[in-house]
């Protein structure tokens, strides 16, 4: 079955051809960074202009680059939830419009679970069950996965995500929109420990993370009357090493406390490298596994929706006509979802 994945749910427009037993046929993405640069932030309503604007050209390239015609396409997945509702909604209506017009089956996708699966796609992917850890913009949580839709949540932080106190300590420092990957390639070229900043939840016996004191910990030493610019490498580096340390205390402590092995990884803050090597180191220690997206599927794209769509399908979910159309949730919780739902006879 060949899925067509449609990602709009914020700042990045992605569309993909997945082919089930054969894998990812092409994708292409379109990120409206320099769109919102200017505003230290994203827009809401640029941001659905602009995915408006971008689909039909990304369309008609995925098209291109897979040798395919829209005849080709069996299905459509599209993320539903969560996020921006105006940027949700363009997805939505783009995908259910070339249902009718393909008579096509199409389904509604959660963007975390996305995320979530996005490292099966990889050349050596895990296998069910496993511990996620994933760590985007917008989330921070530890999961035991036991198949598709199938999540326990271990916990979560109970303030800033991840991704998010990475932004916000770049912009602290003057790394500007979106800084995350600046402020990770600024901590390249620091040292930490020289600076000391907390690490917050570390002992708290639990899986959930807190990192909205870091951020304001950052400030504070900025703020110093004796900081110089050529220290924000130094501070840099030692903020990447405690949420890296606390990411990777609580990871390690979830295997333990699952008795599993593998630890899938997600979110665009799986790309930062000291992450992933302290990962990798930790877990060796335990005889354990850790999983990645290919760095260019960590952030947001429309393979790892083609992806979890492709899944559903193939474990025989089947979309009620009507069902769900134009019914975007911009708030959606990842434990709301269900395995595979599959309606009819036997
Ligand atoms: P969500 O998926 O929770 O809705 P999102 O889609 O905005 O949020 P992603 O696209 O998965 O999140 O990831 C974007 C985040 O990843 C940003 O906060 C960005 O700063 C962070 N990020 C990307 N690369 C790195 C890196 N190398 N180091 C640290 N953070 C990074
Ligand atoms: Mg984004
Ligand atoms: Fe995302």
């Amino acid at each position: 079955m060949r899925v067509l994945g449609i990602e709009t749910s914020c700042d990045e427009t992605g569309v993909a051809i997945y082919e089930t037993g054969r894998g990812l046929l092409g994708h292409r993405l379109h990120s409206q960074i320099d769109l919102h640069a200017a505003y230290g932030g994203v827009v809401p309503e640029l941001a659905s202009r602009d995915h408006i604007r971008r689909l039909p050209l990304l369309l008609r390239e995925t098209l291109e680059v897979t040798g395919l015609t829209m005849g080709d396409i069996d299905a459509v997945a599209y993320t539903a939830g969560p996020g921006l509702a105006g940027a949700l909604l363009v997805g939505a209506s783009v995908a259910e419009s070339l249902g009718v017009a393909l008579d096509v089956p199409v389904l509604p996708v959660h963007h975390l679970e996305g995320h979530l699966l996005s490292p099966l796609l990889s050349a050596t992917p895990p296998s069910f069950p496993f511990v996620a850890l994933l760590v985007s913009g917008g989330h921070t949580q530890l999961m035991r996965v036991a198949g598709v839709g199938d999540y326990t949540l271990l916990g979560e932080t109970v303030d800033d995500a991840a991704g998010e106190a990475f932004d916000k300590t770049a912009k602290l420092i003057g790394l500007g929109y979106p800084g995350g990957p600046a402020l990770a390639k600024l901590a390249q070229q620091g040292k930490p420990g020289r600076f000391k900043l907390p690490r917050p939840m570390l002992h708290s016996k639990d899986f959930d993370f807190s990192f909205s004191g870091l951020k304001t910990a950052v400030l504070t030493a900025a703020s110093a009357p004796d900081f110089v610019p050529e220290d924000r490498a130094d501070l840099a580096a030692e903020f990447q090493a405690a949420v890296v340390e606390v990411l990777v205390a609580k990871s390690m402590a979830a295997l333990k406390h699952t008795g599993l092995k593998q630890l899938v990884v997600a979110g665009g803050v799986g790309a930062n490298l000291a992450l992933r090597a302290q990962l990798d180191a930790a877990a060796a220690k335990r005889k354990a596994r850790v999983f990645y997206p290919e760095l260019e599927l960590c952030t947001d794209n429309g393979a790892m929706i083609a992806f979890a769509g492709a899944l559903r399908f193939a474990a025989g979910e089947t979309v009620e006509p009507a069902a769900g159309r134009f019914a975007v949730r911009p708030r959606w919780s990842l434990q709301d979802i269900r395995p595979p739902v599959v309606v009819g006879p036997a």
